[in-house]
């Protein structure tokens, strides 16, 4: 009678949920916990940000319903600040404001997929509700394994795994959940692959860049402009990282002058919206676009945190990586057993989500997205799972 795989969907929360939800009820009860499940960040809102939304409130004609794309001031600047950010020269005609990056993937998935026989292609470790997005588009999901522990790609499987049937590949750079940076060499690459595959199936193959992160990076790591590398790139962003505002949803769909089927695009990605019922993102948030100071959260104690973490764990024997971007932190379970590492933590009241869901198996993924304090705090509870594991 109703819809099964969204009833699933409903009633089976993804682990991070689940644990984040758990945490929040060992919270109200007073019960100390390091909740390191949810990419909420930590870093203040801005307070342009808020000032500007004060204003929005008491202002008339703000909280009307927006031209479907989103009002023509709002996309001018949110193009000024991709150029500006990318060095790149996109018309605000290619921009759709949208209820934040997960929203833009939908509609873009939702767009470029037809049939169950087309595929999406994603590089692993991935994002978890990418397969959820591409399933609920009737589409195959299709993830790239990473060939390394540095999660760099695994150029042969990428070879092999795009196909006739690839509609697109996702790419989310800085990546959650390694904090890994794709450099320029790695996209070229990438691109270099994505070309010939166009060419001899004679149809586009898009790149999906999944930038919620991008402005986050660490150590003058340089993040490449995808869409420059590869015309038919599509920029999926938010402005949830980038001025802590997760809750608010608010972000956009861009394509440039370059990219094939521009026309279809643009309409295909205004009905995909529409038919969920996406029709203009919240004026309120649009308003405050339109109020821009540049000026992003202060991403420091992001940086900060992933040093104090990853020095930490290192020096209790644990293997992680050291991230360049993002605010992810992946650590190897020492007996491969992610599910088990992440239940010991539980139990000494630190909470720490299994990578299985993100195509790592053997990982468990942190949020180092927290204060600086829960960092610490945190180590403090490492330190006894190190016991534990005796290493
Ligand atoms: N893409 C990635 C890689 C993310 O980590 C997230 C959120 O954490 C999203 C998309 C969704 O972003 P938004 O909150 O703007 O919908």
């Amino acid at each position: 009678m109703l819809n099964k795989n969204l009833l699933a969907l409903g009633k089976h929360r993804s682990e991070i949920r689940e644990l984040f939800e758990y945490g929040k009820t060992l919270a109200e009860k007073g019960i100390p916990v390091c909740d390191l499940t949810l990419g909420n960040p930590s870093a203040p809102t801005p307070t342009w940000v808020t000032d500007a939304l004060l204003k929005g409130i008491n202002s008339e004609n703000v909280h009307a319903y927006t031209s479907a794309q989103g009002s023509q001031k709002a996309r001018q600047v949110a193009t000024d600040l991709l150029n500006a950010y990318h060095k790149t020269h996109f018309s605000s005609e290619g921009i759709i404001l949208t209820c934040g990056a997960a929203a833009s993937l939908c509609g873009v998935i939702k767009t470029l997929t037809e049939s169950d026989t087309d595929e999406i292609a994603v590089l692993t470790p991935y994002f978890p509700e990418y397969k959820v997005f591409i399933e609920n588009a009737g589409a195959k999901f299709v993830p790239i394994p990473f060939a390394t522990s540095d999660f760099s790609v695994d150029y042969n499987a990428l070879e092999s795994l795009i196909t006739e049937n690839t509609k697109a590949l996702i790419i989310n750079n800085p990546n959650n959940p390694s904090g890994k940076v794709y450099t320029s060499q790695e996209i070229e690459f990438i691109a270099k692959i994505l070309n010939e595959k166009q060419n001899k199936f004679n149809h586009p193959i898009f790149i999906i860049s999944d930038e919620p992160y991008r402005e986050i990076v660490f150590d003058g790591a340089k993040l490449p402009c995808i869409a420059d590398l590869y015309k038919n790139t599509i920029i999926c962003y938010s402005f949830s990282k980038s001025l802590s505002l997760p809750g608010e949803r608010i972000g956009y769909i861009a394509i440039s002058d370059d990219v094939c089927l521009f026309n279809d695009l643009y309409a295909g990605f205004l009905g995909a919206l529409r038919s969920v019922g996406y029709v203009c993102a919240p004026s309120l948030f649009q308003y405050m676009i339109e109020n821009f100071e540049p000026v992003f959260s202060d991403f420091s104690v992001y940086e900060s945190n992933k040093n104090i973490l990853t020095k930490g764990l290192l020096n209790l024997g644990f293997t992680c990586n050291e991230p360049k971007g993002a605010f992810y932190l992946m650590v190897k379970a020492p007996d491969g057993n992610s599910k088990k590492m992440s239940e010991m933590a539980k139990q000494i009241g630190l909470l720490i989500v299994p990578a299985d869901s993100f195509g790592a198996n053997g990982y468990v993924r942190l949020a180092t997205c927290v204060s600086p304090d829960t960092a610490k705090a945190s180590l403090e509870l490492f330190k006894l799972l190190a016991k534990e594991y005796n290493l």
